[in-house]
């Protein structure tokens, strides 16, 4: 695009001083500095100095020069406005934000006010910035697209969080406040694509785009909600001090980057600190629940679940994955609509057909409040909300409705009036741009139909002109044409051009062309007149309505919303019906025991894996309860431990997100927290070594697990020596078993951990099985009773291709090893005579319960590596005194 550019560039002149439009310009500049500026300039939108090279860079445009400053050329570079969507899309994506100078005023108006040479008035109507899109081709229809603004405050109890969160592409907007040791889960949860914070304040290792500000107030906060929540009679008294800074922090934002105007936010849903399952960045990360660990959708757990049918459907989906409940009445609820879609194929299939072609009310509700909606949206609620009510009509009538339903139900009523209006004022497919008219249907406005009939009856008359004049002429080729710059005019070929240039034939000559001649008559002047006059009129009229249509839409906003979000909870209630139907899930039921019982578990995103190369995955058992809490998998390497490990966790937060899951059946008491360690991932980059990020990470388990949590540790300790790592997986057993008393899938390949079971009674021991069959390694992906016999690693190591020289020299060494440690007792049989953990602890118990104190609020993100190794240092003396 940016060549077409280069023909406006113009030639460069001596200036004195910068031109009255540079002075505009560098004044909109200074409202702007930490963002790109767009100055509209007719059909483009014009970018200079550094912003033009930036944006030339990034959008890989011509960058060209105009005029100069300071006695050098400026740098400039342009995107035509029609489509300066799709180049928004790529500067934000690139970390950019851009602030959009409009012409406030058109050129008449402008020399209306004062003369000729009057520039036109411009002035920044909006930021753009990831977290404040609005627009569709900027958003991904699936996903949520939040601005999360942070604040703290001190207070005698300790340092308070607030956090206050929106996605005002959908009005969504959530409260909540945390200690400080809980913000990375809940910043994990909400995923934000820009993070507002306290200028100085510390969140690294975020994604996000940050952006420290000042105005964080909790009083002007309090001012700003119930002034924007006027309206409602909502009562935020029960808010506290940090969550209405954090929301005085979201207000301002939002009223800089829309430039006074707000977006619309619903009611903010006030989160409870304990109301839903909590889950760690870590946890998050190796569980790969909404993205996969190599970045991207594809791959998690969101992508192996949805089978939304809408956009608002998805998005929801991630926020119920993200944050599964607690409670188990409400859990029980949900799972109870997903069996009624599961058990009526018919009824789901219909119900899901009717969703797909809806349009996503939430979003165009979102572009019509924050002022850039189109004749387009308003269709757009229309049809949704009709079809919402058509499908409530629906189901309505079915017999035997989950609890669930009934509440749901009356949410997509009441919206005859808006819906009836927008029937008859608009088109069936109405433009997305106003700009055009002719979106405003027949019969709707009386007058309207009247000036549409003038321009047409002025069309007809132009054309019978033409033919008038032709027969007059006698000229053929005659014809009536008309383009921007001389509106309408008569045309004929060049050698006809002197018949019509004498006095007295009735054209007044305008314009000579090359291959033709152009003339105005009085008769076609006069038409052309009627037909403009009556099209300006006509698109004024049009203009009118549609700001009449927008405001009778906005006035039921809240209403409008409340029915997105319920259509929304039906696709999701159905997708989750349809994946559980493909797949073969079943509804877990809960027990007031902390137990586990999952018979023919799988794990949902490596079965299908699995199955698209034809292979089948072997379903495993799990059985966690007062008697073994703790269970202890070794085996093979590539014997399915981690699979194991993790299909158990994933089973937990699906059923706690009120999903069927993958399993023949699945009983379980409800799960507090959620942590996953497994494998060791590479923290290289941000400074910590492997081994180092895996103990950060263990000690946290340690110090946060309670007896209602679920834990899997993943061969902790394998990222040191044998020595050292043995004695740490040895002592986060006990203290597991022992003290954290949670639910634990531990898996590993120290053989030596086996001894534990003689002493820890609610440890028991399982093993994936393997066989060797003519000297080769058989991986069964079966879990048997007991300890694995041997490792197989070099077995692995020969399925791995590894050449036979080196396979040969290991076995020797491994005989070597083997008859050492047979020769001094072995490994194990030293550790067999230590003092159980739980004997000693009572003596050490100050001690310990001082390191754990400091580990409860342990802030994994936050802690300096040197930190927790201080840390670990007195974890291991602590434990060494016992
Ligand atoms: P390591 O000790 O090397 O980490 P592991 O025992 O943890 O290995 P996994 O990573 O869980 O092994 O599994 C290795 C591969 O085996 C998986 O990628 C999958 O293809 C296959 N697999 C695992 N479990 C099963 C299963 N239950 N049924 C079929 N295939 C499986």
């Amino acid at each position: 695009m940016g060549h077409s550019k280069l023909s406006k560039t113009k030639t460069v002149k001596a200036s004195t001083g910068p031109t009255p439009m540079m002075v505009q310009y560098l004044a909109l500049k200074a409202k702007a500095t930490d963002c790109l500026l767009f100055y509209r300039m007719g059909d483009f939108f014009e970018l200079f100095f550094d912003d033009a090279k930036a944006a030339a860079e990034t959008l890989d445009i011509a960058l060209t020069s105009r005029g100069e400053h300071d006695g050098a050329p400026i740098p400039m570079c342009g995107v035509p406005v029609h489509s300066a969507e799709g180049y928004l899309a790529k500067l934000i994506k690139a970390g950019h934000r851009v602030a959009i100078a409009e012409q406030t005023e058109s050129p008449i108006e402008a020399r209306a006010r004062g003369g000729s040479k009057t520039l036109v008035a411009r002035d920044i109507v909006r930021f753009v910035t990831a977290g404040t899109l609005t627009e569709d081709s900027l958003l991904d229809s699936w996903a949520n697209n939040m601005l999360v603004a942070v604040s703290e405050v001190a207070s005698d109890f300790g340092n308070n969080i607030g956090i206050a969160a929106a996605d005002i592409s959908t009005g969504y907007f959530e409260i909540l406040s945390v200690e400080p040791g809980a913000l990375f889960a809940e910043l994990a949860r909400l995923n934000p694509s820009e993070l507002v914070v306290p200028d100085g304040f510390s969140v690294a290792r975020m994604d996000a785009i940050i952006r420290p500000r000042v105005d964080f107030d909790s009083q002007l906060g309090a001012a700003a909600l119930n002034g924007y929540f006027a309206g409602t009679h909502a009562n935020f008294a029960s808010l506290n001090r940090a969550e209405m800074a954090a929301i005085g922090g979201l207000f301002a934002y939002l009223a800089h980057v829309g430039q006074g105007q707000m977006p619309f936010l619903k009611l903010p849903e006030q989160r409870i600190t304990g109301g839903h399952l909590r889950i760690d960045q870590a946890t998050r990360d190796s569980l790969e629940i909404t993205a996969a660990q190599r970045g991207g959708r594809a791959g998690s757990l969101l992508q192996e679940v949805d089978r939304c049918v809408t956009g608002a459907g998805s998005r929801l989906l991630a926020s119920d994955l993200g944050a599964p409940l607690m409670d188990q009445r409400a859990i029980e609820e949900r799972l109870a609509l997903v069996g009624w879609f599961h058990d009526t194929p018919l009824l789901r299939d219909n119900l899901r057909d009717g969703l797909r072609a809806l349009p996503d009310i939430a979003r165009a509700l979102g572009r019509v409040a924050a002022g850039r909606g189109g004749p387009r949206d308003l269709a757009q609620l229309r049809d949704g909300l009709d079809g919402g009510r058509i499908l409530k009509e629906r189901l309505a009538v079915m017999a035997q409705r989950p609890v669930l339903l009934d509440q749901l139900l009356p949410a997509l009523d009441g919206h005859g009036e808006l819906v009836d209006m927008l029937f008859r004022a608009l088109i069936a497919m109405p433009p997305t741009e106003a700009g055009q008219g002719g979106y405003i249907a027949a019969g709707y406005d009386a007058a309207l139909d009247a000036l549409r009939a003038t321009a047409r009856d002025g069309r007809q008359a132009i054309a019978a002109l033409e033919n008038n004049y032709r027969e007059r002429t006698g000229i053929a080729a005659l014809k009536i044409r008309h383009n921007a710059v001389l509106g309408y005019f008569v045309e004929v070929p060049a050698r006809y051009g002197d018949a019509l240039m004498i006095a007295g034939s009735g054209f007044a000559h305008r314009q000579t062309m090359a291959g033709a001649v152009r003339f105005n008559s009085p008769e076609l002047h006069d038409e052309a007149l009627r037909i403009i006059q009556a099209g300006d009129h006509a698109l004024a009229a049009e203009a009118a309505h549609l700001e009449e249509l927008i405001a009778f839409a906005l006035a039921r906003r809240e209403q409008i919303a409340a029915s997105a979000d319920v259509l929304a909870r039906i696709d999701v209630a159905a997708g989750f019906a349809e994946r559980a139907a493909l797949g073969n899930w079943c509804r877990p039921s809960f027990d007031a025991a902390p137990i586990l019982q999952i018979d023919g578990g799988r794990h949902p995103v490596v079965e299908s894996a699995l199955a698209k190369s034809g292979d089948r995955f072997i379903s495993n058992d799990c059985n966690l309860d007062d008697t073994a809490r703790l269970w202890l998998v070794s085996g093979p390497n590539m014997g399915g431990k981690s699979t194991f490990l993790r299909q158990n966790a994933l089973i937990v937060l699906l059923a706690q997100a009120g999903s069927y899951v993958p399993a023949t059946s699945a009983r379980m008491g409800i799960v507090d927290r959620l942590f996953s360690r497994v494998g060791a991932s590479d923290n290289l980059a941000q400074g910590q070594s492997t081994f180092m990020v895996e103990m950060v990470e263990t000690a946290a388990i340690l110090a946060q697990a309670t007896p209602q949590s679920f834990v899997i540790l993943d061969e902790v300790g394998r990222g040191t020596s044998t020595y050292d790592g043995l004695a740490i997986a040895w002592a986060v057993v006990e203290g597991i078993h022992e003290t954290n008393r949670c639910r634990c899938l531990f898996a590993t390949h120290y053989h030596e951990l086996s001894r534990l079971s003689e002493t820890l009674n609610a440890l028991s021991l399982h093993h994936v099985r393997a066989k060797e069959y003519k000297g080769d390694l058989v991986l069964l992906h079966e879990l048997g009773i007991g300890p694995a016999d041997r490792s197989y690693g070099i077995a692995v190591a020969k399925l791995a291709g590894m050449p036979p020289a080196v396979l040969a020299r290991a076995h020797s060494v491994l005989e070597r090893l083997e008859k050492g440690r047979a020769d001094t007792g072995g490994l194990a049989a030293g550790l067999g005579d230590l003092p159980l953990f739980s004997a000693a602890l009572d003596a050490a118990e100050a001690k310990v319960d001082a390191v754990r104190d400091r580990l409860a609020d342990l802030d994994i993100d936050a802690l300096s590596p040197r930190a927790a190794l201080d840390l670990l240092y007195e974890l291991k003396i602590a434990a060494a005194k016992n």
